[in-house]
């Protein structure tokens, strides 16, 4: 397995600590819940769609980009940092991209074992269950049953190829281009990028278009 040397505790540790700001979001959305302002379950909705919606739409932009640009696919492939940092898209958890793209010989998983790095520029927040133990410690363990437990099964003879995040290097996986979709323009084919897709727990499909 790549990138499986953790030597940056200390990094991995912010990421299970709120900065000050996120501290005082945090006491913040209690005071305004507990005095009935918010409503949680709108808070969650909210949360909801920055996991699953906005936040994977930059990487969504990236992969359809890859898919519709050869050469910025060959960039992509040397240098994803400089090529997502092309979109606009960079900062914090973005310092080192890698993009793992998956071939008929190869899926690529992403998973962090020890916390819960993960590349939010491209994919905004991390769902709950990236953060769970049961993920991070299964996807190593037993990829193919991962796949399985999200409705994903690859061809016996595609292997799984997990890639370990850590708070120096975060991953994204440029999913195969499916059939189907030829023609179609960048914006239509990042609508079938998912979140879940660019994690390795999905896969992208043309009926998936809005
Ligand atoms: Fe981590």
């Amino acid at each position: 397995m790549s990138g499986h040397d953790h030597h940056h505790h200390h990094d991995h540790e912010h990421d299970n600590h709120f900065t000050p700001i996120e501290a005082r979001v945090k006491a913040l959305e209690s005071l305004m819940v507990e005095k009935g302002y918010v409503d949680l379950s709108a808070l969650d909705a909210i949360i909801d769609t920055y996991e699953t919606r906005i936040g994977p739409r930059n990487g969504a932009r990236v992969v359809a980009k890859a898919w519709s640009d050869p050469a910025y696919a060959a960039r992509l492939k040397t240098d994803g940092t400089a090529a997502v940092a092309e979109l606009g898209y960079g900062g914090r958890g973005g310092e080192h991209i890698v993009a793992c793209f998956n071939t008929p010989e190869e899926h690529n998983l992403i998973v962090c074992t020890l916390c819960s790095c993960y590349p939010w520029p491209v994919l905004g927040l991390p769902p709950v269950w990236y953060k769970s133990p049961p993920y991070r410690s299964k996807a190593v363990i037993d990829p193919r049953g991962t796949l399985a437990d999200f409705g994903v099964s690859l061809p016996e003879g595609q292997r799984i190829r997990v890639w370990d995040s850590t708070a120096e290097t975060r991953f994204i996986v440029i999913p195969m281009r499916p059939e189907g979709t030829e023609g179609w323009s960048e914006e239509e084919l990042a609508s079938i990028v998912s979140r879940d897709s660019m994690i390795g727990v999905g896969l992208p499909s043309p009926e998936d278009r809005p």
